[in-house]
């Protein structure tokens, strides 16, 4: 990649005079809003303006339209195979830019650079190589009547379709996405968050790169009520893929559903740890400690209300609060745990949740208060890993998504317990069980209200699983052959013999 990628995704940019200027990706061209308005970019971990995003409109939308209708017919008819090799070529450049697009990651979201090393831009390589490779492997289903018919299926793409990606995992949950789609023979056009729309904009660059055909992927920046309101109202979007809060999947599902477009929504969590004291102690604390606070608890994954059996109550706190004081909190270019949390708002949010808690007489066992970094970091929107004991399972705090890092503690007595405080919340995406009895995690895992069960492990992840979630966690899973399925039709062909 050139020298223009360099250039962004230096740090302290904001010593330079202009604000950097990302570029929407349409019909294959790096282009300026229409109408000429942009949005302030903020760095969290030092509070300053350090690019500017196009605030797109409904007119920047129709031109993405226009490119992903008219690349359509080529690229649905295009082989498998080519669809395969560009795709390919996008992931080794995402692999051999690593280092640039970890740094790009950690400026724009906060997130520590080290985690953006092993987690965040791998997993945007692997999501495009696996469904790249997914797609030579697909195979559909027959259905022979003796001496009658045979019937088959056809697995066809639907056209132009949406996908809408939240800041939390930015280039991660953006590929995860449009990687099904556009395997499957779909055009797409793209909404990245306005809160992180760097390495979407740099990942353009690496499209045009790798030679994907003008219009394939088109990625339109600006502010969700705006342009993602938009994406979803458009009459010739057939399918929507969304990940992000609940709140917002209910106005994507409010606008889509009377349209009849297909939706997959992947939403928000409050994912119960359950802790047995038969598990394997250090295990369980090691995994607990990142489970509750990688990406300072900004995973939609992570297990926010820790739920412990009530002999090994006092232990966990005693020995969990000790590990979570180890946890190095800083500016996220360098070697911390905890960086900064996305935004302003988003950290006030977080301090609104804690100030509740101590309103309602929660014991804060550890944190609880925004830290100052000195330095460059002055300003930047830190906070301390926060624990929270005494509250009832009902309470706000162990109800609403904080999304923060925060996590309370409940204790329990009997499996039955266990089950009803975990299943007890309007959500259902992820779970983790901690026991050496297997009988009680196979029983557990049939019982509880969760799209995904994790077993003595967290966040372990087979890109062939189905992933999302039940009640207010989303409608539909993805990955593997279920994004495959979502983003083609299936058509029955039946011939009378
Ligand atoms: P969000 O506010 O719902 O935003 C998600 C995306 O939707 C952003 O690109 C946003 O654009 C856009 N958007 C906002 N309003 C819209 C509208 N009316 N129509 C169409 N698009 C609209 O969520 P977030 O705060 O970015 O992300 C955090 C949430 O995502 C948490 O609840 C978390 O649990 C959830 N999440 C879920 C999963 C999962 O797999 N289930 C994974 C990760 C995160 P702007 O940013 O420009 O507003």
């Amino acid at each position: 990649m050139g020298a223009p990628f360099l250039f962004w995704v230096l740090r302290g940019m904001a010593d330079i005079a202009l604000p950097m200027k990302l570029l929407n990706y349409i019909n294959g061209q790096l282009n300026e809003p229409l109408s000429g308005k942009w949005l302030n970019n903020i760095e969290p971990a030092t509070g300053l303006v350090y690019s500017q995003i196009p605030d797109s409109t409904a007119e920047d939308l129709q031109a993405a339209m226009e490119a992903a209708s008219a690349a359509y017919p080529a690229w649905a008819a295009t082989e498998a195979a080519e669809r395969s090799r560009i795709m390919l070529r996008i992931a080794h450049l995402i692999e051999e830019n690593l280092e640039l697009l970890a740094q790009a990651e950690s400026q724009d979201n906060g997130k520590p650079v080290g985690l953006a090393r092993v987690m965040d831009i791998p997993r945007a390589a692997a999501n495009i190589s696996f469904f790249a490779t997914a797609i030579l492997h697909q195979n559909t289903e027959t259905h022979y009547n003796q001496g009658h018919s045979l019937n088959y299926t056809l697995r066809q793409p639907i056209g132009v379709v949406g996908c809408i990606s939240p800041w939390n995992l930015p280039l991660y949950l953006f590929t995860w996405k449009i990687a099904p789609a556009l395997a499957a023979g779909n055009t797409v056009i793209a909404k990245p968050s306005e809160i992180t729309p760097l390495t979407a904009f740099l990942f353009s660059q690496l499209c045009i790169e790798a030679g994907l055909p003008a219009g394939v992927l088109n990625i339109v920046h600006g502010r969700g009520g705006q342009i993602g309101q938009a994406l979803t109202e458009h009459p010739k979007v057939k399918a929507i893929s969304f990940t992000g809060g609940t709140a917002t999947g209910k106005v994507i599902a409010a606008t889509a559903a009377p349209m009849f477009k297909k939706l997959s929504l992947e939403l928000g969590g409050k994912n119960p740890n359950i802790i047995f004291a038969d598990c394997d102690w250090e295990d369980m604390l090691n995994t607990t400690i990142r489970s509750s606070f990688a990406n300072q608890g900004q995973i939609c994954l992570c297990g926010s209300r820790i739920i412990v059996e009530r002999s090994v109550y006092e232990r966990f706190k005693t020995d969990f609060v000790a590990r979570v004081k180890q946890l190095r909190i800083g500016d996220p270019s360098e070697d911390v745990n905890i960086g900064a949390v996305v935004s302003e708002p988003h950290m006030n949010k977080i301090l609104g949740y804690i100030e509740s808690a101590r309103q309602q007489g929660a014991q804060i066992l550890t944190g609880g208060n925004r830290v100052q970094v000195p330095g460059r970091c002055a300003n930047g929107y830190f906070l301390e890993p926060t624990v929270i004991d005494g509250l009832g399972a009902d309470c706000n705090l162990n109800q609403e998504e904080i999304f923060g890092p925060v996590v309370t503690i409940i204790a329990f007595d009997t499996v039955e317990e266990a089950l009803d405080i975990a299943n007890g919340t309007p959500y259902g995406l992820a779970a983790t069980l901690w026991t050496q009895n297997l009988t009680r995690a196979h029983q557990m895992a049939e019982k509880l209200d969760s799209g995904i069960v994790w077993v003595n492990c967290w966040l372990v992840r087979d890109l062939r699983t189905p992933f999302g979630g039940v009640k207010q966690s989303g409608v539909g899973r993805e990955g593997g052959w279920e994004a495959l399925k979502f983003f083609t039709e299936a058509k029955n062909v039946c011939i009378k013999l």
